[in-house]
């Protein structure tokens, strides 16, 4: 697509394309179902892992995987300083790590962030008065806010407007009623049905979001019990966890974090982990001859993965598959090499797409911790974020949705978030 004159990105947080899909079919969102016919709907999008607020916004809007630049999570471990920061509660941090990168912002003269995280050159900035209010689990202020004014802005002639529209993420982890998540769609979807006949030619509206999430279904495992069990004292690592089902483990080496752990330092953690039925995947780095691999283990089997140039090995070296892409005999050892670009298409449809070209970038991230986790279906790992979760690599938090009134020209059968810019036609 040309770049349109105008655009509005809705960035509509932590919603599946599962979800909206069953929403739109059952009627519940009349308008957005209009759009999904007259325009165009896309709803095998891929997020970057970890499948997190924040580092995940950045694809949508900058075309680039965080891993690769090192955004890493909400909260990210200075090694160094031995302290963590948190990109949620401090939007700026964004701003200094993206500092000088071109966004979707600055290919526009006059563009406007409505308190969304990720706002690196946006020529203006709407802080979220009501931020909060979905987080003391109170529907409506924080998404009216934003509705609001985006119609402000786009009156006023903005040509970019991006809002973050965060209830749906907020309520579900908070509460436990899911009819909440239904509710905030549904008023969505009727400002949508006010706002969208009034807007010019030229305009093109995306809905999106950045990540899905899943309902839980017991009780928290927490990291602390497990690594006591596991043999490690509360000064001798430190961990946090993000969206629920994701965490990341440093451990201190001669009194300090600094230094990356290898394989051998982690002893016998990763197999006192995977008796965890509550873990899915136990994530670090080996390193070897040829320079450093990824290790891809959960109670199924082991694989690895390599990168050599921009092509990803992938091989399967005890039990099954963990990533289930290899189907056929359970014994013996497989592999598969492919290109950054074909490994989204030859994963699409797994459990895990795109999961061994985006583990990998995440394991060779600096910042990333010595030893990673997920949590299997409906397990948190955090009590605040309970009641759902998101942060894993399975599809249910990772494949979301692109929803437009304009035709989005593509027939592409699956695509990456980052690849929203290009749809665009900007950043490509
Ligand atoms: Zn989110």
């Amino acid at each position: 697509m040309k770049k349109p004159s105008r655009v509005i990105v809705l960035l509509v947080d932590g919603v599946s394309s599962l979800t909206l899909e069953q929403l739109l079919d059952n009627g519940v969102l009349p308008n957005m179902a209009a759009l999904r016919k007259r325009g165009s709907y896309h709803g095998n999008v891929v997020a970057s892992f970890p499948t997190v607020s924040g580092p995940a916004h950045v694809p949508l809007l900058m075309g680039v995987m965080p891993s690769t630049i090192d955004l890493i999570g909400h909260n990210q471990f200075l090694r160094t300083e031995g302290r963590l920061e948190n990109y949620l509660l401090h939007y700026r941090l964004f701003d200094r790590k993206l500092k000088g990168r071109r966004s979707l912002y600055s290919e526009y003269d006059n563009s406007v962030s409505v308190g969304e995280p990720v706002r690196v050159g946006a020529h203006a900035y709407r802080k979220n008065i009501f931020s909060l209010a979905d987080w003391a689990k109170v529907r409506g202020p924080a998404n009216g806010y934003v509705m609001r004014t985006i119609e402000h802005e786009y009156r006023a002639g903005r040509d970019c407007i991006v809002g973050w529209l965060h209830e749906t993420d907020g309520l579900a982890h908070r509460s436990s009623r899911q009819r909440n998540v239904r509710d905030s769609l549904a008023s969505l979807d009727r400002w949508l049905g006010r706002f969208v006949p009034g807007l010019d030619e030229g305009t093109t509206l995306i809905v999106t979001s950045d990540h899905g999430m899943e309902w839980t279904t017991q009780k928290p495992l927490l990291v602390p019990k497990i690594m006591k069990a596991a043999g490690y004292q509360k000064d001798q690592y430190v961990y946090y966890t993000d969206g629920g089902a994701f965490c990341q483990i440093y451990l201190k080496k001669d009194g300090s974090y600094a230094q990356r752990q290898s394989e051998q330092d982690l002893e016998l953690l990763p197999s006192a982990l995977v008796q965890y039925p509550e873990i899915d995947l136990i994530l670090y780095r080996r390193q070897t001859n040829d320079g450093d691999i990824g290790v891809i283990l959960s109670s199924r089997g082991r694989a690895t993965v390599k990168k050599i140039h921009n092509t990803y090995y992938y091989r399967v070296e005890q039990g099954r598959d963990p990533l289930g892409y290899l189907t056929g005999p359970s014994s013996g050892m497989f592999s598969t090499e492919l290109h950054q670009d074909q490994c989204l298409l030859a994963t699409a449809d797994s459990d895990y797409p795109d999961g061994h070209y985006q583990v990998f970038e995440l394991l060779m991230a600096p910042s990333s911790g010595d030893l990673i986790f997920t949590g299997a279906r409906g397990v948190s790992f955090n009590i605040l974020t309970s009641h759902a979760v998101h942060g894993g690599l399975h599809r249910s938090q990772s494949v979301t949705f692109i929803l437009s009134n304009k035709q989005l020209t593509t027939d592409e059968s699956c695509l990456r978030t980052r690849d929203l810019p290009r749809l665009l036609g900007v950043l490509d």
